[in-house]
């Protein structure tokens, strides 16, 4: 069994009203990860969705000085975006236990979580990445998942960022310097 992690796909981080949204280029990988996410529950993957959780006049987070207020808890900016929401949500209908979300509370899907644990619980070692931001959680959570020894794939095509050269930096990290499968989008069509 495999798992597909997917990182910060939240209406705060894609919708043209999110409060810290990527916007086009997030909206633009909608129905691949929906897909994925779908695909995922098809071959009975574990997938976790795993999103920033933070609170109106939180202080002390370090994101406070970076970034406007963001994935409040109870608030839409919180749930999952569009057609991959709809994925997450039929997938929780359909395998419960094999869906999962996880609030975290740094860049990293392992930060403080107990992803790794779950991971490990379900003899899981292959992981795919997908969500946003390719350069900052995405990258944070493959930092932690190469230190973990874990077997990573990322497409390029269920991942975006604010910045296309940030894009394009963290997916040649992941290629050369953490070793991870990057297929080219053209590749990954055909699989
Ligand atoms: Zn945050």
């Amino acid at each position: 069994m495999k798992a597909l992690i997917l990182i910060d796909y939240t209406n705060d981080f894609v919708a043209d009203d999110g409060k810290l949204t990527t916007g086009a280029a997030g909206q633009a990988i909608d129905a691949a990860v929906a897909q994925a996410v779908s695909d995922a529950c098809t071959r009975g993957d574990m997938i976790f969705s795993v999103n920033d959780l933070h609170h109106a006049g939180e202080a002390g987070h370090p994101e406070t000085k970076l970034f406007p207020p963001h994935n409040i808890e109870g608030t839409s900016g919180r749930e999952l975006y569009g057609m991959t929401g709809e994925a997450f949500a039929m997938a929780r209908q359909v395998r419960p236990e094999k869906a999962v979300w996880l609030d975290k509370l740094r860049y990293s899907a392992f930060a403080g979580t107990p992803l790794d644990i779950l991971l490990r619980q379900n003899g899981i070692h292959e992981i795919e990445l997908a969500g946003v931001c390719t350069d900052i959680c995405v990258l944070h959570t493959a930092v932690d998942a190469y230190d973990l020894n874990y077997d990573v794939t990322v497409r390029p095509e269920l991942t975006a960022s604010f910045s296309p050269e940030g894009h394009r930096f963290a997916l040649a990290h992941f290629r050369n310097s953490l070793g991870f499968n990057v297929p080219e989008p053209e590749e990954a069509d055909g699989d």
